[in-house]
C-alpha cells in the first residue's frame, strides 16, 4: 500500500504530459478518452505505488492534480480527508 493517492481534475489538465515524465514511479500516463476541451487528460494506472512525493502536483501547469496522503483518508472511504496537493480556489 503507498503513501498517498493522486487525484487528477481531468477537466482542468491540457496533456502536457510533465506529471507522467515526473512520477518516479512511473504510475501516470495518459488516458485514451479526452476531456471537454479535447485534450487527453493523465490518469494514474496504479495508485497503490503512489508514495506522495508531490512531484506530479508541483510541476503541473494547471494545478490539476491533487495528493491525499492515505494517514488522511477515513477506512473505506477514500474520498475525504486533508489533501496535500496545490489547487487553485
Ligand atoms: S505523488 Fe509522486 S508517486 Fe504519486 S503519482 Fe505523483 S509523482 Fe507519482
Ligand atoms: S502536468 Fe497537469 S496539465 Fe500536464 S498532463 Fe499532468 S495533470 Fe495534465
Amino acid at each position: 500500500m503507498g503513501k498517498g493517492r493522486p487525484e487528477i481534475d481531468r477537466e482542468r489538465c491540457k496533456g502536457c504530459e510533465l506529471c507522467n515524465m515526473v512520477c518516479p514511479e512511473s504510475i501516470l500516463r495518459m488516458s485514451e478518452g479526452f476531456n471537454h476541451k479535447g485534450y487527453h487528460y493523465s490518469e494514474c494506472f496504479d495508485p497503490d505505488r503512489c508514495t506522495a512525493c508531490m512531484s506530479c502536483a508541483v510541476i503541473c501547469p494547471d494545478a490539476a492534480i491533487r495528493i491525499w496522503r492515505r494517514a488522511a483518508i477515513p477506512a473505506g472511504d477514500g474520498a475525504s480527508g486533508t489533501g496535500g496537493g496545490k489547487r487553485d480556489a
